[in-house]
């Protein structure tokens, strides 16, 4: 028996002989059969390009903006879960709390999902300098580490506001504060590239590390996976 990782109770772990043929690796279960219940993930019918619940329609009113501002050049988003309140609670603990063994718990909520999109680079969304020095590790390749094998090829300048302190106005707004490390020996061109983040909201930092990697390495071929939409 274990303890969940969130309530504290007494659980008994399941194995399924499927999972054990899924790329990313199994990370171990940490949380109870009714915390998990509150994970809600995202209905069949979503938007075509970033995973968004849908009722109508093939792409939603964020995509079609993003479409005209880069005339046509959209970003690929697998998504698996809605941002409801216990991700939200979630969240808050792992980042604002810096409470690092609940990235097990993101790992446990993901990772088979995770293990249907293969690239050959998986690029975790960098974390600004000062963030990381606040909570004593990167949150986003916390997360993902465990699962497949990353490479690290954003930076992001200091000095700028997480975009969880803002308003969906100023997300929208935000410039761009990513950028291609000096000391990549990779060639991105032509290869399959999966941004990894933990939430897609505007879709607004995930379109800039796009767009940092693009000019770089204009034909690679970039799509994102990200565990919230
Ligand atoms: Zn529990
Ligand atoms: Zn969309």
């Amino acid at each position: 028996m274990r303890r969940c990782l969130l309530c504290g109770q007494k659980f008994a772990a399941q194995l399924s002989l499927r999972e054990l043929f899924l790329l990313s690796k199994k990370p171990e279960q940490v949380i109870c059969f009714h915390c998990r219940s509150k994970f809600v993930q995202l209905k069949s019918s979503r938007c075509q390009i970033c995973s968004k619940e849908l009722d109508s329609g093939q792409i939603c009113s964020d995509c079609e903006a993003w479409k005209r501002k880069y005339t046509g050049n959209l970003l690929r988003n697998y998504a698996v879960f809605k941002y409801n309140d216990a991700f939200h609670e979630l969240m808050v603990n792992y980042k604002r709390y810096g409470d690092y063994i609940l990235r097990k718990v993101l790992q446990e909520l993901c990772w088979q999902e995770l293990g249907k999109h293969r690239a050959d680079f998986y690029v975790p969304i960098p974390t600004a300098p000062e963030h990381i020095q606040q909570r004593q590790f990167d949150t986003i390749s916390a997360i993902f580490a465990d699962l497949v094998p990353l490479t690290t090829v954003l930076g992001k300048k200091s000095g700028v506001k997480a975009q969880g302190e803002k308003t969906r106005k100023e997300r929208l707004l935000s410039k761009q504060s990513f950028f291609v490390l000096e000391n990549t020996n990779i060639n991105f061109n032509f290869k399959k590239v999966l941004l990894l983040d933990d939430i897609y909201t505007t879709g607004r930092t995930l379109y800039h590390a796009r767009n940092a990697l693009l000019t770089a390495f204009p034909q690679a071929k970039i799509a994102s996976f990200s565990i919230c939409r």
